[in-house]
């Protein structure tokens, strides 16, 4: 039986992870950080282990003794204004952590002398204003902010242990949305508020920058990738994208469309607390890698994601 091992299973992203890993067969284990929690979404099958990822001897100490045969690395800072705010956290937690956490997969893999598989959670951040759209596996590193810069060192850092012999991927992964992504990310702020406006509990929906565009997937084929990656039979980074591009205008028109708003306008204002000073204009990723070597590829239209997350919040 396949043991794996999940850091930021509060998460979204956790929560597929871990569910798509059970169902094909694997006993899943799960740092808990205590302040977090293992959130509402964790299946009750996974194994809960108390400790902060930046606790690197504590969580070497665990892993030394776990052996697990894949880890995959999901938790971080995930606010790009916290990291503004703390980027030495940043570092330490979205930098530093991953690549202890890399060292320790070469010793779990030294020891045991079974393979050990790494997956790190990287971030089309890394790009910043990128030269080219869409970007792929080989656009040029140039973060913008504390986040970005933190996960461009990890994300180097795995090459690096590649090249001694781990199986270490990193997965530059755009948008991805679900009903669990919380409501301070802007797709899920719209389906909420859009489902609040639908059974008349609310008249309004504040917004920021209307023309920001995105690349936005379905949350669990991202997951499907890291497991897919995983257990390809040669590592590799993969940029895990769409390749379309959507406004956020787009998305609040279609999350309207589906309870039958077509006239929204007078619903929606804005308020400049929501626009960002420096904002990444044109994240679009190029899958092409991921398809051809991963037999990867998204599931869900644009309208299928707007529409299942407007019916979760409805229901
Ligand atoms: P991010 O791409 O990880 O920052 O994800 P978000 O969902 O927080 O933001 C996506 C885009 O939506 C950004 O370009 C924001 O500037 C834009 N946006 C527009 N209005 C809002 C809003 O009210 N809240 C948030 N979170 N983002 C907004």
């Amino acid at each position: 039986m396949t043991r794996a091992f999940v850091t930021g299973i509060g998460g979204q992203d956790g929560s597929y992870l871990a569910e798509q890993l059970i169902a094909r067969g694997a006993e899943v284990h799960a740092l808990v950080h205590a302040v977090d929690g293992a959130g509402p979404h964790c299946p009750p099958d996974v194994v809960l282990h108390d400790g902060d990822l930046a606790d690197i001897e504590a969580l070497r100490a665990l892993l030394l003794v776990l052996a697990p045969d894949e880890i995959y690395n999901l938790a971080a800072i995930s606010s790009v204004a916290q990291s503004w705010e703390q980027p030495d956290l940043a570092a330490l937690v979205n930098g530093t952590a991953a690549v202890a956490l890399l060292e320790t997969a070469h010793q779990v893999q030294e020891r045991s002398a079974r393979p050990v598989r790494l997956v790190q959670a990287s971030s089309a951040e890394m790009f910043g204003e990128p030269d080219r759209t869409p970007q792929d596996e080989d656009t040029r590193i140039r973060p913008l902010n504390p986040y970005g810069a933190a996960k461009a060192y990890a994300h180097l850092m795995v090459d690096v242990y590649r090249r001694r012999d781990l199986h270490a991927c990193s997965l530059v992964l755009y948008n991805h949305e679900s009903p669990r992504r919380p409501t301070r990310f802007v797709t899920r702020k719209i389906t909420s508020t859009v489902a609040a406006i639908a059974r008349g509990d609310t008249d309004a929906l504040t917004l920021g920058n209307l023309d920001a565009r995105r690349d936005w997937g379905w949350a669990p084929d991202y997951t499907d990738a890291m497991v897919r990656v995983a257990r390809a039979e040669l590592p590799g980074d993969y940029v895990v994208a769409t390749g379309v591009g959507h406004t956020v205008r787009e998305f609040v028109t279609a999350a309207f469309a589906h309870v039958g708003i077509t006239d929204w306008e007078h619903l929606v204002t804005t308020d400049s607390r929501f626009v960002r000073p420096a904002d990444a204009s044109e994240l679009v990723g190029d899958a092409s890698k991921a398809r051809r070597e991963l037999g990867w590829t998204p599931t869900l239209t644009f309208a299928d994601i707007v529409g299942r997350m407007v019916d979760a919040d409805l229901a």
